[in-house]
């Protein structure tokens, strides 16, 4: 009887969550949705949020807007913007942390994910997948230097962990160098190339033989790789960001790469950088090694390199340290990385850049916005510390966290995404599609100008 019971009450629930999907399924199928759809979406999702998600993010994220809606829930995207359910369109400048650099849904990626799936989505496991071996020969050509060999991951995490495994079996030896401010993901082998504290002490102590210098002090590099020699903790490799994105928008002093190259080379240490964020034409370059002439040993992608559609990332490395992995390919694996779709989207991402010429339009653009937001900030000298940036990677640094706060919020409520760093929260972002339009680059400029003249100091 009881059985009977509990096997009504399963039938009954299954039934409701049925109900529940095939509602949310026809939504998804929508092209447009009502006015009743949007007050619906908004309520369940911030009912999940509450319930199931994590409820830290509702007084986190932008909860209630100026217009009085209840919350901000996006729905769509199209170029260099997105949409709320309502419909309000927000100029992204946040760009998902740099994901979005050929825009959001741009066609050409959209239409070579959508041929693949038709044909294969995901690869047996087993048989050679070709847009691997396609997008890897790529990869090779447009990587600068010797290059060659790519592993493919299914993010920034993943690529740093791969480079951080390749590098010990490369050099059989344990010791990293990294940078203060640094972001290199949250993993443990990646947090523990990660620089804030916040994030890192719970989980301490994380993968042994981490050191960490001050980014561009290039006198604390060379005296800790002396030290760590004498002390027989010889350096597998220094990992960094040619600039670092979460830290604040931070660009090395002159030479500063170039330097960290020679004393890798003088110690046998590899150079990592981890372009997850410079990389894909965000400086002005393909990649932020091209503009300041290094060639690390191993390069780590993400973000934007599955064009904003996929999730997609991966690591070249030169042959010599790469063939670590030639007698056992399968030292480090993944079921996804490197997937059909992410491999479609990765090739159409690439051919986008290079046919729109997007790393030369991302260093013309960039250098507008950077003018006219400097000019803009011209007199609030008492709010705004500097404006720095290379491309269209902007950092706009504060006094004080509070009004980084203020102002985003202020130019939220005129439909423009900005947001803080992850390491540095007095330092707001700019970085939007590398296809921005000047007329929207004018928008966010003149709406910054707004803000600025009505936060206080
Ligand atoms: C975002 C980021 C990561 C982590 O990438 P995920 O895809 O979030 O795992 C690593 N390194 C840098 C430089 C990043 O900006």
């Amino acid at each position: 009887m009881g059985i009977d019971l509990k096997g009504e009450v399963t039938q009954k629930r299954d039934q409701n969550v049925n109900e529940y999907i095939n509602k949310v399924l026809s939504l998804i199928e929508k092209d447009s949705i009502t006015e009743e759809d949007a007050k619906w979406i908004t309520e369940e999702t911030v009912e999940g949020f509450r319930e199931h998600v994590n409820p830290g993010f509702l007084s986190y994220r932008k909860t209630v807007t100026k217009d009085g809606q209840f919350a901000a829930v996006e729905w769509s995207d199209n170029g260099s913007c997105f949409k709320d359910v309502n419909g309000k369109e927000y100029i992204d400048c946040l760009g998902g942390f740099g994901i979005y650099n050929v825009g959001h849904r741009n066609p050409k990626v959209v239409k070579a994910v959508t041929d693949q799936l038709k044909r294969q989505a995901l690869h047996s496991q087993d048989l050679l997948d070709p847009l691997r071996a396609m997008l890897a020969k790529i990869l090779g050509e447009i990587t600068p230097g010797d290059l060659k060999y790519a592993f493919f991951t299914n993010s920034g995490t993943e690529s740093v962990e791969a480079a951080l495994k390749l590098a010990k079996m490369y050099s059989e030896r344990t010791t990293f160098i990294s940078t203060t401010r640094s972001f290199h993901g949250k993993s443990l082998g990646s947090l523990s190339g990660t620089a804030k504290g916040m994030f890192r002490k719970p989980f301490l102590p994380l993968i042994p033989g981490f050191r960490h210098v001050p980014f561009g002090d290039i006198d604390m590099m060379r005296k800790t790789f002396e030290t760590c020699s004498l002390v027989g903790e010889d350096v597998a490799a220094v990992i960094l960001e040619p600039i670092q994105g979460e830290g604040g928008i931070i660009l090395p002093p002159e030479n500063y790469l170039k330097q960290v190259r020679e004393l890798c080379d003088k110690f046998g240490a590899l150079l990592i950088f981890d372009e997850v964020q410079t990389g894909m034409g965000r400086t002005g370059k393909m990649f932020a090694a091209d503009l300041y002439d290094v060639v690390p040993d191993i390069l780590c992608l993400a973000k934007a390199f599955g064009g904003g559609v996929m999730p997609a990332g991966a690591i070249v490395a030169k042959e010599d340290v790469f063939k670590s992995w030639f007698s056992n390919p399968f030292m480090h694996t993944t079921t996804f990385g490197g997937n059909p779709l992410a491999c479609a989207a990765a090739i159409a991402t690439i051919s986008v850049l290079l046919e729109e010429k997007l790393p030369e339009r991302a260093e013309e653009v960039g250098e507008y916005f950077l003018k006219e937001l400097k000019d803009a900030a011209k007199g609030h000298e008492e709010k705004v510390l500097e404006i720095r940036g290379q491309g269209l990677m902007i950092g706009i640094e504060f006094h004080q966290d509070e009004i980084g706060y203020e102002v985003s919020k202020g130019m939220f409520d005129r439909g423009i995404l900005v947001a803080g760093t992850l390491i540095n929260s007095k330092t707001i972002r700019i970085e939007p599609a590398l296809t921005i339009r000047y007329e929207e680059v004018d928008t966010v400029v003149r709406s910054f100008k707004e803000v600025l003249s009505q936060v206080k100091a």
